[in-house]
């Protein structure tokens, strides 16, 4: 595995359609290694492989550090409620910013075998999935921010 560099905001390839994993090949397997690998060493929550410069449709989550989800050509299901919050994205580094999401998220995806399954998720995990989800149609949150992006240095030590 290693870790792969991760594109930042201006990099034209955060902004363009995923496409769908059509089989599981030593390639892809590779690629979900390392995706996991560069999310933990850039302790982030979760990495989307357009992130890493491959337009594929594979995140990867991980809301604990303990509990890595891999959702391969994810689709949601169904959204409810609603959570606003402080939202962050490794390919924005450092900043943060306020962005509306729906407060429970469920989808259908493949797992690493390319059988199907469904996550349900509330809360962080809602907001992971659906940030993550917006990544592989070419969006970032950037684009749904209420107010000002704000140093997420700063967020930290407010909530101290
Ligand atoms: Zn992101």
């Amino acid at each position: 595995m290693a870790i792969r560099k991760i594109r930042e905001l201006g990099d034209p390839v955060l902004n363009k359609k995923c496409k769908e994993v059509t089989e599981m090949t030593p390639r892809v397997q590779e690629l979900i290694g390392d995706m996991f690998e560069t999310l933990y060493e850039a302790e982030g929550v979760g990495l989307a492989a357009p992130q890493v410069g491959i337009l594929k449709r594979i995140v990867v989550i991980d809301t604990t550090g303990e509990d890595p989800i891999l959702l391969i050509n994810p689709k949601l299901l169904e959204t409810s409620g609603e959570q606003n919050g402080y939202e962050g994205c490794l390919s924005v580094p450092g900043k943060s910013g306020k962005v509306t999401r729906p407060n429970y998220a469920k989808v259908i995806a493949y797992n690493e075998n390319m059988e199907a399954f469904e996550l349900e998720g509330t809360e962080l995990l809602a907001r992971a999935i659906c940030h993550e989800l917006d990544h592989l149609e070419g969006h970032l949150y950037v684009e749904k921010v209420e107010g000002p992006l704000v140093d997420a240095a700063d967020l930290v030590e407010d909530e101290d």
